[in-house]
């Protein structure tokens, strides 16, 4: 039985970008790293990515709560000030809304039309 190649052939213009990030790797981990365990790290780093995205891509599909964030200093030219408008996230175009929560809890978005429940407060 012949015994199984595992090298990875890459070409030279591959190689030169992999070890330009190994080096920058190297420079801001500070300590060294072979080229085959930089794959490694890349590989699982991106793995990682992934798993990370479906979760939350599952969270967005599932339900369409948004989380209120920590209250920024309003922006006059957006929102008019006051302390009942909070700024959310929508969670389908990522747009910022100024959300009189005084007002309501439910409503759609003024970016994309979805609609949206606050959570929390
Ligand atoms: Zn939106």
């Amino acid at each position: 039985m012949p015994e199984e190649d595992s090298t990875l052939r890459i070409s030279k213009e591959e190689k030169q970008v992999l070890e330009t990030a190994r080096a920058a790797w190297e420079k801001q981990v500070g300590r060294k790293i072979t080229a085959g365990e930089f794959v490694r790290f890349l590989a699982e780093h991106y793995l990682k990515g992934l798993k990370k995205e479906s979760k939350q891509e599952k969270t967005a599909a599932g339900s369409h709560l948004v989380p209120l964030q920590e209250m920024k200093p309003a922006q006059p030219q957006i929102v008019a000030p006051g302390p009942q408008v909070s700024l959310v996230t929508c969670v389908r175009c990522g747009k910022q809304i100024g959300w009189r929560s005084d007002l309501s809890s439910e409503g759609y978005c003024p970016h994309c039309g979805i609609y949206l429940r606050l959570m929390g407060k």
